[in-house]
């Protein structure tokens, strides 16, 4: 097991029993609710958990490294839909702190960490998210302002966030890297969010569409520099990336727990389930899988904290953790036999969830793409 330090073992803990006293008694109805859960948001502000941080970008932040990984995967053990629009929420505060004018800085990340404010990610088109510059939405600078017209989709928390980071291309340039990120917020006239789709999984993180007709945004909303949002985006997908990778550890933690309290409660014939070594052997295999994502998972962390570039790393990460999560889960689900197969119960709850992981934030595909190209040099960056 990858050595974490002791105040790394007490933050586990602690969120742990967190998890344990006040997500997981509620996660059914949380689920059933399908409305996401902002006041547990906000506590999670309080508690001081949204304060976290990756390659430094925010040095006084509380939580760095391995810390954001423990929080988001024991997170995700609770509620995986919680810890999925944490993310988003945690990458756009990051960039506006680091990247975003002063005035936008004081209006939104305060309110950010403390949860009050949430804020999503939209960069998805409808031509597809794999070609994360393929976009179509437009920003033209209209002397005071900037005017946005376009159709975001799959934007995780899409309709309950207060902001939107958006990634538009600048009207006046042709040019495929040319592309800017603003911040939008909710209210602004011509913002609809209101489309909600409906998921087989993360039913407590709305995902949905983000519509922008004559969206006038002011001067200060420009995060960075205009067309400078190609760097700003590899960084963001391969934040994104290791986050998906640490739920993915999180939630085949949640299901192998739930498997061995199973296994060894029910049976047949005077035996539980967990005396025949063809069900134990299944659980032992569950646990090897998620031993090895999670030292993966910190591997890269440390790569995060020490500012190394980690684009092959991380892809390499997800991949394997995304996939070894969803086999995990179908292997828990198999094991419980038909409760498995029931509504609103946990290991149906984290198998549904699981399935978003390989698509999202790069898919498995996309994931091969990197890692390929970077094995034979190719410049293939842009996905
Ligand atoms: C729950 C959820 C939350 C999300 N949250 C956000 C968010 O907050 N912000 C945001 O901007 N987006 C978000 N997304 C969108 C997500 O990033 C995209 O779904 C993802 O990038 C894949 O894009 P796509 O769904 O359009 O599939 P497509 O790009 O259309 O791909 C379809 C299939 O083709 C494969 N494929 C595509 N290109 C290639 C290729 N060159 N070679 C081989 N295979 C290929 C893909 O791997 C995939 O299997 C979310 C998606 C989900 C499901």
């Amino acid at each position: 097991m990858y050595q974490i330090t002791e105040e790394q073992r007490m933050l586990r803990k602690k969120l742990r029993e967190f998890v344990d006293r006040e997500v997981l008694p509620m996660a059914q109805s949380y689920e059933q609710s399908r409305a996401f859960p902002r006041a547990l948001f906000s506590q999670l502000g309080d508690l001081g958990y949204l304060d976290m941080n990756y390659f430094n970008r925010r040095p006084d932040a509380r939580y760095e490294g391995i810390d954001s990984a423990i929080i988001l995967e024991e997170l995700a053990r609770g509620l995986p839909s919680m810890a999925l629009s944490m993310s988003p929420h945690v990458q756009c505060m990051n960039l506006i702190a680091l990247e975003g004018t002063e005035s936008l800085r004081s209006r939104v990340v305060p309110a950010a960490l403390r949860g009050e404010h949430v804020l999503a990610f939209a960069i998805t088109e409808a031509s597809g998210g794999s070609d994360a510059l393929g976009i179509d939405t437009t920003a033209a600078f209209d002397g005071d302002g900037w005017i946005l017209n376009g159709e975001k989709c799959w934007i995780t928390s899409a309709g309950s966030a207060d902001g939107y980071v958006v990634s538009a291309k600048s009207a006046t340039s042709g040019r495929y890297r040319d592309v800017s990120l603003f911040y939008v917020d909710a209210n602004t006239p011509g913002l609809d969010a209101s489309f909600r789709a409906e998921l087989i999984g993360m039913r407590n993180s709305p995902t949905g569409s983000v519509r922008m007709r004559n969206c006038k945004v002011p001067i200060d909303c420009l995060i960075g520099h205009e067309n400078s949002a190609y760097g700003q985006m590899k960084v963001l997908l391969n934040e994104g990336r290791f986050d998906m990778a640490a739920l993915a550890v999180g939630i085949a933690q949640g299901a192998l727990e739930n498997t061995v309290r199973h296994t060894s409660r029910s049976g047949h014939f005077g035996r539980t389930l967990a005396t025949y070594q063809g069900v134990s052997f299944q659980v032992a295999r569950m646990y090897e899988k998620i031993f090895v994502a999670r030292n993966s998972l910190y591997t890269v962390a440390e790569m995060f904290r020490d500012q190394q570039r980690a684009t092959m790393e991380v892809a390499a990460l997800k991949l394997f953790a995304s996939e070894m999560c969803v086999e995990v889960c179908r292997t828990a689900v198999q094991l419980h036999g038909a409760k498995g197969l029931s509504q609103y119960t946990d290991a149906d709850r984290y198998f549904r969830d699981a399935q978003m992981l390989t698509i999202g934030e790069g898919s498995s595909e996309v994931c091969q793409i990197v890692i390929s190209g970077k094995l034979y040099h190719t410049d293939l960056e842009n996905y």
